[in-house]
């Protein structure tokens, strides 16, 4: 799950990434609305962690430029305490949940993964495909109730294909969903990965197509 953070206070700004970092996410953090406002406008995102107080383009602003250009990723916006006004303001301007400051990162990131939960569909925390069974809370994955150890890359990248189990992901897609900017992919990474869950998993439990990506296929 790709996650971006706009916040433009350092030190929140660096303990959401890091805390969001732990709890399985790929993150990228900017600090003002305008440059958010242009990765959302050509980069795909699966979450929005939003600040409304931001330098150059107010939170509210970036918010209904996003829904007018139909973007419908989950907006999770971060108010202060008591600003009633901004958290109706803000669900009302398009945005799916709020915590206000100061955030405790192990609810965010809790919220994150409903929000993601219903975005796609789902209402069941669990992600299953045939006897294999992944816990986005817990992290853990079994295969016929017996638990596999995945490396946290391992996990990002079958997270990702069993929450979108029937639709081919690119490779692109699959990348952006478990590195950040800061970490660039090296050239046959994700390979790598997939072979080891292959072993893992079983030969046939992902599909390539070649040219194109992967899938688990329903
Ligand atoms: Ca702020």
């Amino acid at each position: 799950m790709r996650v971006l953070i706009v916040e433009d206070d350092p030190q929140l700004g660096d303990g959401l990434m890091v805390g969001l970092r732990q709890s399985g996410f790929a993150v990228d953090w900017l600090k003002d609305g305008e440059a958010a406002d242009r990765a959302l406008a050509s980069e795909d995102f699966d979450l929005l962690v939003l600040d409304l107080g931001l330098p150059k383009l107010a939170g509210m602003e970036l918010l209904r430029r996003l829904r007018g250009r139909e973007q419908d990723l989950p907006v999770l916006i971060l108010t202060a305490r008591d600003a009633t006004a901004d958290k109706i303001a803000g669900l009302d301007a398009g945005a799916d949940d709020y915590l206000v400051k100061p955030i405790d990162i192990d609810e965010l990131a809790a919220r994150l993964r409903a929000l993601a939960r219903r975005t796609a569909g789902r209402a069941a925390p669990l992600l299953s495909h045939g006897d294999v069974i992944l816990d986005p809370a817990s992290r853990r994955v079994t295969v016929a109730d017996l638990p596999v150890e995945l490396s946290a890359r391992e996990f990002a990248v079958l997270h990702a294909l069993l929450a979108n189990a029937g639709r081919v992901m690119t490779r692109a897609q699959l990348e952006g969903s478990i590195y950040g900017w800061r970490d660039e992919p090296d050239s046959n990474a994700l390979e790598v990965h997939i072979h080891h869950l292959r072993k893992k998993l079983g030969a046939e439990f992902i599909k390539t197509l070649r040219g194109v990506g992967y899938t688990i296929p329903k």
